[in-house]
């Protein structure tokens, strides 16, 4: 007898709800946990992704395995999925009609795998779910209430990937780093508490940033879903198969 979420899953998988549809390979719907405390949403699949069925397979997602490992972690142990199920054309942004055909899937899987914490990865997933257009620069380092749970926004792996392997700009790794510490706290802590808004957002700070040991870095691939991270002033953004940086970036 498969599980609800089982169920919704097949039937996502034959969605035609948007014009994604026409091009992808295969849904990919979800992957890991499905009782989970901790879910972690991405943007849309990449080539990888499309291609295996599963989010988060590439270098970007070898980059989350060890972030999770770090704060004692296996992938099997969380639930991973991305706002929107199929991929889009040449990596471009979702498009909000997109966006909205796909939301019910989302908010199926929040409902069914009911985490006590969601991480958002990347700029296009926190804006998405938090409904703001703040950045990912302001929003990371606390965390925000979302649907009774605790959102904590972090950066996109591939923004980290992209940093590493140019060695120019801020250093998204090392937040990405900063705020997996944050998210040990979080889940191991029974009730954290909210605190804190930042401008135009219901949001609340949390627990204190510990400090982090390195995680390697995988080398970037230019099939991850997500384009390169945030330039210094003046870079030229590189990456020939999503050359349009803004969800990673840092506004
Ligand atoms: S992106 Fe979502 S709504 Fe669009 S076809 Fe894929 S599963 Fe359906």
């Amino acid at each position: 007898m498969p599980t609800e979420l089982e169920r919704v899953a097949a039937e996502a998988a034959t969605c035609t709800r948007c014009r994604l549809h026409q091009g992808r390979t295969q849904v990919v719907f979800g992957d890991g946990d499905p009782d989970a405390d901790l879910m972690l949403v991405g943007e849309a699949p990449g080539f990888h992704e499309d291609r295996q069925g599963i989010p988060f397979v590439g270098p970007s997602g070898q980059l989350l395995n060890r972030l999770l490992g770090g704060i004692g972690l296996r992938r099997q142990d969380v639930y991973i999925c991305n706002v929107v199920k199929s991929r889009p054309p040449a990596n471009r942004d979702p498009q909000p009609d997109e966006i909205a055909a796909c939301r019910g899937w989302l908010d199926a899987q929040v409902r069914l795998v009911d985490p006590k914490v969601v991480v958002t990865l990347g700029n296009f997933a926190a804006k998405t779910l938090l409904e703001t257009a703040t950045g990912i620069t302001r929003l990371r380092g606390r965390t925000y209430p979302f649907q009774g749970r605790i959102l904590l926004p972090t950066f996109h792996p591939a923004a980290a990937l992209h940093a590493a392997s140019r060695r120019v700009g801020p250093s998204p790794l090392q937040g990405m780093e900063e705020d997996f510490q944050m998210l040990a706290k979080l889940l191991a802590e029974t009730g954290p508490a909210l605190t804190s808004p930042i401008p135009g957002l219901p949001a609340s700070a949390g627990p204190a940033v510990a400090s982090t040991a390195r995680v390697p870095a995988p080398a970037a691939d230019e099939g991850d879903r997500r384009p390169p991270a945030p330039e210094a002033p003046g870079a030229e953004p590189a990456g020939t198969e999503a050359p349009d940086d803004r969800q990673l970036g840092l506004f």
